[in-house]
């Protein structure tokens, strides 16, 4: 997600400015800053965040750290690293999650979240005992600046191999996001992809292996990963979706990704199918990671089909929403 998207609620939101219809699934920045202005407030800030964002990408100054004070501040807030199942941690900050899988010839991170964050999120890694060295592959969940941003940074501090959806290659490789949104463009700093995968591809480092979901629609190469794990004796199906909200996107009339509607109502179908023991989003709080953790409550095979069910809700009525507009 991006300045935009985020200004549209990010990878979160699926309705952009319109904070009071926003659900749990798309809509956890208010969530993840308690205390901060009212859902109105916020929604309010975030469209004149957007102007003032839009404004500045346009004259071609952009710069992270600006751009950063006007995130929920729980993307940045930096937060204990914490086991979650079998060699899965979480080294993310609060609001926007990087996962680490340990094996036995390195380490797999699942995003880097935003440039701003690398600094912490290399401390967490270290801290749950991966020298930086060893993180081998950097897996992407698709072309957002809260998600990929740290790329760049990460790898050249980690030596990893980034492995992402071949729909979202372009666009890291530019830094500049896929499609047409409501809230204009969120560069951010270009990475060379080093493996581009499609729905069904396996990536496999020291005996752990993911499959990759093509789940395309967010961004055209959104791509959702699974993998198994053992955990007090017990297998589980683990799996890291990507975004599948509106969050901005055009919809209607959308020339640079005219297969959007499409994609994101499979994508929606595909992942409710999907079996999951336990489901690790990139904006955790959608899943209640952290609480699950704590709780030992991560165990939770319906939890994606019900997600999934209030996207799919999410999405028709932002369809039918901008549909009305377009009219
Ligand atoms: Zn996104």
């Amino acid at each position: 997600m991006t300045l935009k998207e985020q200004a549209a609620g990010g990878c979160l939101s699926g309705s952009f400015g319109r904070a009071s219809d926003r659900k749990r699934l798309d809509g956890s920045v208010a969530e993840q800053a308690p205390g901060s202005s009212s859902r109105h407030g916020l929604a309010q800030r975030r469209r004149r965040s957007t102007v003032r964002r839009v404004a500045f990408v346009i004259a071609a100054t952009f710069a992270a750290p600006a751009a950063a004070s006007l995130d929920p501040p729980a993307w940045t807030r930096p937060i204990t690293p914490y086991h979650l199942v079998g060699p899965i941690w979480y080294v993310g900050t609060e609001g926007l999650a990087a996962y680490l899988i340990k094996t036995r010839d390195g380490a797999i991170l699942l995003d880097a979240t935003m440039a701003e964050n690398v600094p912490a999120v290399q401390r967490s890694i270290r801290a749950v005992g991966v020298p930086l060295d060893r993180v081998k592959l950097l897996l992407v969940s698709h072309a957002h600046f809260d998600h990929a941003a740290g790329d760049a940074a990460m790898v050249r501090a980690t030596g990893a191999k980034v492995v992402a959806g071949a729909g979202d290659v372009a666009a890291l490789e530019s830094g500049i996001p896929p499609g047409e949104t409501s809230y204009g463009v969120i560069r951010f700093p270009a990475v060379k992809v080093a493996r581009a995968v499609r729905d069904g591809d396996h990536v496999t480092l020291g005996g752990v292996t993911l499959r990759a979901i093509a789940t395309p629609g967010h961004t055209p190469g959104c791509t959702s990963w699974t993998t198994r794990v053992v955990e007090h004796g017990r297998a589980l199906k683990v799996i890291f979706p990507c975004s599948v909200s509106v969050a901005g996107n055009r919809l209607i009339g959308n020339r640079r990704y005219p297969g959007i509607v499409a994609d994101l109502r499979a994508s929606i179908a595909r992942l409710a199918r999907e079996p999951a023991d336990v489901v690790l989003p990139f904006h955790p709080e959608q899943a209640d990671v952290r609480a699950r953790a704590a709780g030992q409550r991560l165990v939770a095979p319906t939890l994606l089909s019900a997600l999934m069910r209030d996207a799919a809700q999410e999405f028709e009525r932002e369809l039918a929403q901008q549909a009305k507009k377009a009219r």
